[in-house]
């Protein structure tokens, strides 16, 4: 699904990533830990499209296809999902109206006709009761004054509406209590398919005890210094970073 050789990445002429290599196949998850500050979030921004951010060498495939030729609308459509750490806030446009709107652009990518309006109805109020948020969030404008936890379970929302085939969850853990970090773990597992691939980014450990990954890859100063299995994050978890950040001779 996802193969990213050598990828190097400056944002401001700044060299942030500096050689990740990564094979993603659907069916997988994989969790990308590491330091604040390590690039975690700069690699899912890259993968999403956003702009600021030169590819200065490598190379990202998705799906068969040269990922860095395909505009940031083409991924989402060509089913590309990321959870922003930081959701952003769209005043004047409501959650219900962005949802049915995004549902509907990927449809019509793929050729198929717009969603029935009542059908959209029943799919978003189980997806709602799912994550246990309260249906008036719909007729809120997207994020506006949401909790950070309220944004993070939003982001959620919109991945199980539109059904991607590569989710990137950047930091969705963090800002959510307990219970609402297993709401939200029960939101992703619902969604793990043969078909569906995830790239969980995460500082924690503990998203980790609720969604199971496949492999553990740790980033630090923009390279993936150690992978392994799920063990790996609770290594990581008793040793700290520090651990893996050592071990790697010439690593800056
Ligand atoms: P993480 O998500 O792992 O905490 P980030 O990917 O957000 O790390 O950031 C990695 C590094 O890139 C940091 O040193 C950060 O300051 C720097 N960085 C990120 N975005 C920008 C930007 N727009 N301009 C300059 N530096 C940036
Ligand atoms: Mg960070
Ligand atoms: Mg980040």
């Amino acid at each position: 699904m996802l193969l990213i050789e050598n990828l190097h990445v400056s944002v401001a002429d700044k060299p942030i990533l500096k050689g990740i290599d990564l094979e993603i196949k659907a069916g997988e998850i994989h969790a990308i830990m590491g330091p604040n500050g390590s690039g975690k979030s700069t690699l899912s921004h890259v993968l999403s499209g956003k702009s600021g951010y030169e590819i200065t060498q490598g190379s990202i495939t998705y799906q068969g296809q040269d990922l860095t030729d395909m505009a940031p609308e083409i991924r989402a459509r060509e089913g590309i999902f990321l959870a922003f750490q930081y959701p952003v806030e769209i005043p004047g446009v409501s959650n219900i109206y962005l949802l049915k709107a995004a549902l509907n652009s990927v449809r019509k990518h793929h050729g198929q006709p717009e969603v029935d309006a009542m059908d959209f109805l029943t799919l978003v109020k189980h997806k709602v009761k799912m994550l246990e948020m309260d249906e008036k969030f719909l007729y809120r404008a997207v994020n506006e004054g949401f909790s950070g936890g309220e944004k993070k379970r939003n982001e959620i929302l919109q991945m199980a509406i539109l059904e991607p085939k590569l989710c990137i969850l950047d930091e969705t853990d963090s800002g959510l209590d307990i219970d609402a970090l297993k709401v939200v773990a029960d939101g992703v597992n619902s969604l793990r398919s043969e078909n569906r691939a995830f790239v969980m980014i995460t500082h924690y450990q503990r998203l980790l005890d609720y969604i199971k990954p496949d492999f553990v890859h740790v980033l630090a100063h923009g390279q993936i210094v150690k992978s392994g299995g799920p063990e790996l994050a609770l290594e990581l978890e008793e040793k700290g970073y520090s651990w893996v950040e050592t071990s790697q001779p010439g690593v800056a």
